[in-house]
């Protein structure tokens, strides 16, 4: 434990292909409830474990900052498409920790990634270099056997007060009611020209018919 740390930063990656409501409902109730400094919205070049994007990098940079332009607790960070490799969480987490080596950071991960979170590469130097915080997504629930139940049993922890003054290491549970939204309904609905514009904010809707993204 240390007392003289800074105020914890968030890292949410994703593909955002495109952001939608789910995303920023879950990077604004968690910067609220763990008084975080930021949350910093990370999306991915390549993804290592799931099929490619449909919208360019850029595209999907040009949405993220549409959907977070009045959001000052919510920023961009581009590493991984700058990186051009393969997104590898460990080489972002090892990044930031070099950059910010007196903050406390934690990785959201909504259940459905948390569930393959052993499968990631180095996923142990992970929680080492920071904190995840779990959190709850419609229709997927928390394993309670297997690699990552264990590694819950092991290291999850419910006070706040011990992410601020660690640098790493904890697991957070944030059980919320997220809406049941994602971008693969998203990406479903404009395909069949049907018109998902409740599910993300309206910059983005316009943006995606605006260069026909998923036509
Ligand atoms: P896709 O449908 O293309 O897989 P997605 O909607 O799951 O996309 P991603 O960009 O892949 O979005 O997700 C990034 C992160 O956001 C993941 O950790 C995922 O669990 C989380 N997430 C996405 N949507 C929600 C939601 N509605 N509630 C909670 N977490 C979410």
């Amino acid at each position: 434990m240390n007392n003289s740390l800074a105020q914890p930063i968030a890292i949410f990656g994703g593909t955002f292909d495109p952001i939608h409501h789910g995303h920023l409902y879950v990077a604004l109730e968690l910067q609220q409830a763990y008084n975080l400094a930021e949350v910093r919205l990370v999306p991915c070049w390549q993804p290592v474990h799931r099929a490619p994007a449909i919208a360019t990098a850029k595209q999907r940079l040009d949405m993220l900052a549409w959907a977070v332009k009045n959001e000052p607790k919510l920023k961009i960070d581009d590493c991984e498409i700058q990186r051009q490799t393969p997104s590898y969480m460990v080489d972002t987490i090892s990044l930031f920790r070099k950059k910010l080596s007196n903050t406390p950071l934690c990785l959201i991960l909504g259940i459905d990634a948390w569930i393959g979170f052993a499968e990631w590469h180095s996923y142990e130097i992970i929680l080492q270099l920071c904190h995840i915080i779990i959190v709850q997504r419609p229709f997927y629930f928390l394993p309670s056997t297997g690699k990552v139940a264990k590694l819950f049993q092991q290291y999850s922890n419910q006070d706040v007060s011990a992410m601020h003054h660690s640098l790493g290491g904890y697991i957070f549970f944030h059980p919320t009611t997220s809406p049941n939204i994602s971008a693969t309904a998203i990406r479903d609905q404009f395909a069949k020209n049907q018109d998902p514009r409740h599910l993300l904010p309206e910059s983005v809707y316009h943006y995606i018919i605006k260069h026909g993204i998923y036509h």
